[in-house]
């Protein structure tokens, strides 16, 4: 072992570089032997207080980030021991093997340190987590709020049951619509004054939304011409610039078409009054009066007897007994022509309901608006 000699005035140790002052220094060998004993020493000194030092740290730190940056301290690249480790190879040959195991072993002993500081760290933050984030499964499951098919699309469901039932398909069109499909090729040409009793948002001149479904009808038309029949109704949301107790500038309607050969008004009426006695019961009457529509010739509107009062007269019906349901007639020829069909061979009937109306008078509903408040007091009755 090395005697125990005390640090010479000429070398100052300042964090590991002692040993190259000590180099310079020592120019004679007797000098430089006793100087190398004195840099030894220092160096195990050193080592040994970097051990105490970090494996004390170790032991304290509170969690992985710590342990992490202790292991970048004093192992990483730059970190104290590896400083030693480097300078090693200033010290004399002979000395280096001792110093070099030395060291090497206070390196392991401080990743073994780590490593398991490590390991019960993480064992301990784990068993933190899971009593932090523990689930009791014994408590009762929240209830998930049950939804509700909105009255509107209940009725437009079963208006759609109805129809498909008795062969028609459903077709569909676009909302935003050209002035010729929603009014032109309907019959309805510029400056028609039945233009005024649908009025509607324009978005330029020639585009705006529709306010019926039957453009619907001649997209179909001229899409299948001249296949026959065609049998579709055109469900879907329709504009109008109204906004009253019976009246919505957004609403739903349903549109029919058949055409084919020799199709009567008889089988009109027939269509018409199997769908309302499905919708409504099969004790509700059924009657039809002569109407007018720039699209159909002859037109009538349908009315059934009051669903409230049986027809015996009541507030709902205006003491009339009966409630207004569909609009309707045998498609006018010029509207089958423009829609590429030749009215001397083929004819055909179209109609017209409102969602919302039958909805109301189904459920008894007597403000409209109720439809589009979204409240769900109201809502949750259906
Ligand atoms: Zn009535």
């Amino acid at each position: 072992m090395f005697p125990p000699l005390e640090g010479n005035g000429m070398i100052v140790p300042v964090d590991l570089g002692w040993f190259q002052e000590f180099f310079k220094l020592s120019s004679r060998r007797g000098e430089g032997f006793l100087f190398c004993h004195i840099g030894v020493k220092k160096m195990i000194e050193t080592i040994e207080t970097i051990r105490a030092a970090a494996l004390a740290r170790v032991a304290a730190a509170a969690s992985s980030e710590e342990l992490e940056a202790l292991r970048v301290q004093y192992l990483g690249k730059k970190g104290e021991l590896t400083a030693v480790l480097r300078g090693m190879g200033k010290l004399p040959p002979e000395e280096r093997p001792r110093m070099g195991q030395l060291a090497n072993q206070v390196r392991e002993e401080l990743e073994k340190a780590l490593l398991e500081a490590k390991d019960t760290l993480a064992r301990k933050e784990q068993a933190g987590r899971l009593r932090t984030e523990a689930i009791d499964v014994t408590l009762p499951g929240r209830p998930l709020p049950r939804g509700y098919r909105h009255p509107l699309y209940q009725a437009l469901n079963e208006i759609k049951a109805i129809f498909t039932g008795l062969g028609f398909d459903v077709a569909e069109g676009p909302e935003v619509e050209s002035d010729y499909y929603n009014f032109e090729a309907l019959n309805l040409p510029k400056e028609h004054p039945a233009r005024d009793m649908q009025d509607s948002f324009y978005i330029t001149e020639d585009v705006l939304l529709r306010t019926h479904t039957s453009p619907v009808q001649v997209r179909v038309m001229e899409a299948r011409r001249p296949e026959i029949p065609i049998r579709i109704i055109a469900p879907g949301k329709v504009y109008r610039r109204d906004d009253d107790a019976t009246h919505s500038p957004i609403f739903h309607q349903v549109e029919g078409l058949l055409v084919d050969k020799r199709v009567t008004f008889g089988e009109l009426k027939g269509t018409l009054m199997a769908f309302i006695k499905q919708m409504f019961g099969e004790t509700v009457q059924v009657r039809f009066r002569p109407s007018y529509f720039p699209f159909t010739e002859p037109s009538a509107e349908v009315d059934m007897s009051c669903v409230m009062c049986g027809g015996s007269g009541c507030r709902v019906c205006s003491h009339t007994g009966w409630l207004e349901i569909l609009g309707c007639g045998m498609v006018h020829p010029r509207v089958l022509s423009m829609s590429g069909y030749d009215p001397e061979e083929v004819s055909g009937f179209a109609f017209g309901l409102g969602v919302e109306r039958v909805a109301m008078l189904k459920y008894g509903i007597d403000d409209l608006r109720l439809f589009y408040e979204n409240d769900l007091r109201f809502l949750r009755q259906f």
